[in-house]
């Protein structure tokens, strides 16, 4: 029998090729007055186009945005908001960017206006983050999801494909954990499906031609699937694996994640099978993980942790760290199967479902 909880959150999407057009009508739609807009310093230029698409609307740009929000450029940009006046945050970047956003709009309650240039998916969450003294505090509010998200491919064409494809893999990884969540409704499953579907199919043609604008808003479109389940419903293993290696290990978070979540899919996949059916669906396989393993080198991503620079004599504190919680998981997390898990991981090997 179907039975199902599934909350709904606000918020509007704009999606497109060219619909960067229509952002300066929908910040006026919002009845913004001074919108700050944030970039990260390399995308200074991007930002600096915004906000002359604003005119009037724009209080400015601020630079600044960095990985994992580090709470003294929040409190700069905080301060920058205040001085100019801003009602509103135009953000303009991947998941750094957004970031900033939030820890902006936590504070201070205004609207943000999102425009994506790569497939993290924090566009489409209440989920924030401030790191502290070297320590990522994270939490749910719905004050830091976005009011309205601009999704333009052509954002994406600069996006070198070494970090386009990690980048895809790391919204798949949303898709995987949303399936087999304590919290999966057939909603958003069906969204992760077709997030799955349409992130596999794009991403090989994406790394080979970069400039195949279909395949890039393919792939956006998945990602766009990929935020909203990660936003809707709750996480397991492979985000807590990755949340240790990148916080503990400080180990890049795309690539982690493209290496990771083969495993984490082979390790959860016997106990999930509404999961496997949908992915097998997605990837037209019977094997999801190694399916996902192939994709992953389809794309010439790393495929072992050593290449992302983690040793071997680091394996046994992640796997302790990684168990430290207990925390929601389709499959019982024991010592032993983290560990096993994580020698596969650093050595690149192929993963066979258990
Ligand atoms: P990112 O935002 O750090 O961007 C990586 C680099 O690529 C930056 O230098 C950025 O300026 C550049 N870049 C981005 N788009 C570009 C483009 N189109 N062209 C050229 N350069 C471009 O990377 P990310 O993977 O999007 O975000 C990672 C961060 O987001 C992590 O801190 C992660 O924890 C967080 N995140 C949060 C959520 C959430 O729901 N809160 C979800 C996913 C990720």
């Amino acid at each position: 029998m179907r039975e199902f909880i599934y909350e709904a959150l606000p918020g509007r999407v704009v999606f497109g090729l060219g619909s960067l057009d229509r952002l300066a009508e929908e910040v006026e739609r919002l009845g913004v007055a001074k919108a700050l807009v944030l970039s990260t310093p390399q995308q200074r230029a991007q930002a600096e186009d915004v906000a002359r698409r604003l005119g009037d609307k724009s209080a400015g740009v601020y630079d600044k945005a960095e990985m994992h929000v580090p709470i003294e450029v929040a409190q700069a940009a905080r301060e920058d908001a205040k001085r100019l006046g801003a009602d509103a945050c135009v953000a303009v970047g991947g998941g750094s960017t957004i970031g900033l956003g939030k820890a902006i709009a936590l504070e201070f309650g205004l609207p943000i206006i999102a425009v994506p240039t790569t497939y993290a998916g924090s566009e489409m969450t209440p989920i924030w983050g401030l790191t502290e003294d070297g320590i990522k505090k994270t939490g749910r509010n719905t004050k830091v999801l976005p009011t309205t998200v601009v999704y333009d491919p052509a954002l994406t064409a600069t996006l070198p494909v070494h970090v386009a494809g990690p980048s895809g893999m790391n919204a798949i990884a949303h898709c995987v954990e949303a399936m087999y969540s304590e919290t999966a409704n057939p909603i958003i499953s069906m969204m992760a499906e077709e997030g799955v579907r349409s992130l596999a199919r794009a991403l090989p043609l994406v790394v080979r031609d970069p400039d195949n604008m279909a395949a890039r808003t393919d792939a956006l479109f998945g990602a766009y699937l990929s935020g909203a389940s990660l936003g809707a419903v709750g996480m397991a293993l492979h985000h807590k694996l990755c949340h240790t290696l990148g916080g503990s290990f400080n180990l890049p978070h795309a690539d982690t994640h493209t290496i990771v979540i083969p495993h984490a899919t082979a390790y959860n996949i016997g106990a999930a099978p509404d999961a496997k059916a949908r992915l097998s669906r997605a990837l037209e396989t019977d094997d999801p993980a190694g399916a996902l393993y192939d994709l992953a080198e389809t794309i010439g991503a790393k495929l072992a942790l050593r290449d992302l620079g983690m040793t071997e004599a680091d394996l046994d504190r992640a796997a302790d760290i990684a168990v430290e919680n207990p925390y929601y998981n389709p499959r019982p997390v024991t010592r032993e199967g983290i560990r096993a898990l994580l020698d596969d991981a650093f050595h690149g090997r192929r993963p066979t479902a258990a």
